[in-house]
């Protein structure tokens, strides 16, 4: 079993300028200046040994889709620009008709403006279950693409569609996992989702803002003994407790804390903030690190941020 990070970013998609890319050129080449590489081979390991993630690599631009991957059939959270990638993806890697499950954390853009772009869902045959706790999901499809907001209506899409709306404190097999959906704190409300199979755990919690009067057990609750949590971590905490109280989102340092407190094995960092670069994001994720190993030195807690690509084994 699998998480797949197609998309990392929160709010909205976060693109690279060139002086950025200039930037990591010149640190590469400035880290480099001292050593004599003889093959292709030494090239790549000085990459892998010496230079950060931020330099050799980026947490790309993506918004909000992450796909679960165990089975033949497709299970994904959410519909950002990530999607777009995923859809290319599955048409390189195979021919269909494909059967896709999409969970919906909420409606906000960065969590349905990749849809359009899907390119399997103009295919005759392949089919898309949305899961929500909306009994309006398809119509707020259909607005994303009507005019003067997109070219090709919604309807246009041959793949077949449907639309479930789930309800609270009940159980649903999708795609051969135990899905339950908690309603969380976000401007409109969110659902996080846990899935479970086999025996793991894994958790989609975006969105979700947890304040400090808040009581947290339900959270703990949902999150217990999950072998990745995937959690919002957009601002700092001071930001998430102060400044942006109420925009509806939460901190590495919350998610450390819920993470330790609920057993979780693997904190997966995401909804990154979209002005955030590639150092600030090593040097939030190295931060984070820290504060876990001062806040509970003795619990193995693993963590990652999320990016474009990321792949974690459960
Ligand atoms: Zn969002
Ligand atoms: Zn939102």
């Amino acid at each position: 079993m699998k998480v797949i990070i197609w998309g990392g970013r929160g709010s909205l998609p976060a693109s690279m300028r060139a002086e950025t890319v200039r930037y990591k050129i010149y640190r590469a080449i400035e880290a480099a200046e001292k050593y004599k590489f003889k093959s292709k081979s030494e090239i790549e390991q000085f990459i892998d040994t010496h230079l950060p993630f931020s330099v050799w690599g980026s947490y790309g631009g993506n918004t909000s889709c992450v796909e679960i991957r165990d089975g033949k059939e497709y299970l994904l959270c959410d519909c950002g620009t990530g999607l777009r990638d995923f859809g290319n993806h599955v048409l390189w890697s195979g021919k269909g008709p494909h059967r896709f499950h999409i969970l919906m954390s909420h409606f906000h853009w960065d969590h349905i403006h990749g849809f359009p772009f899907f390119v399997p869902a103009f295919i005759k045959g392949n089919r898309i279950d949305f899961y929500g706790f909306r009994d309006d999901m398809e119509q707020i499809f259909v607005n994303q693409q009507n005019p003067p907001c997109f070219p090709v209506p919604f309807s246009y899409m041959q793949a077949e569609k449907a639309f479930h709306q789930l309800e609270l404190g009940k159980a649903y097999e999708i795609a051969g996992f135990q899905v339950q959906g908690m309603e969380q704190n976000h401007p409109q409300k969110s659902f996080g989702y846990r899935l479970e199979k086999d025996g793991k755990v894994i958790v989609y919690s975006t969105d979700s803002e947890h304040k400090d009067d808040a009581d947290v057990e339900p959270y703990l609750n949902f999150f217990r003994n999950a072998d990745v949590l995937i959690f919002d971590t957009q601002y700092s905490l001071v930001d998430a407790i102060y400044v942006k109280q109420d925009w509806g989102h939460s901190s590495n340092i919350i998610g450390v804390e819920m993470a330790i407190r609920a057993g979780v094995k693997h904190l997966c960092m995401y909804h990154c903030e979209p002005t955030h670069g590639d150092e600030m994001l090593d040097k939030i994720l190295r931060d984070t690190l820290k504060y876990a190993s001062i806040y509970d030195a003795s619990y193995p807690l693993d963590i990652s941020m999320a990016y474009d690509g990321l792949e974690i084994e459960v």
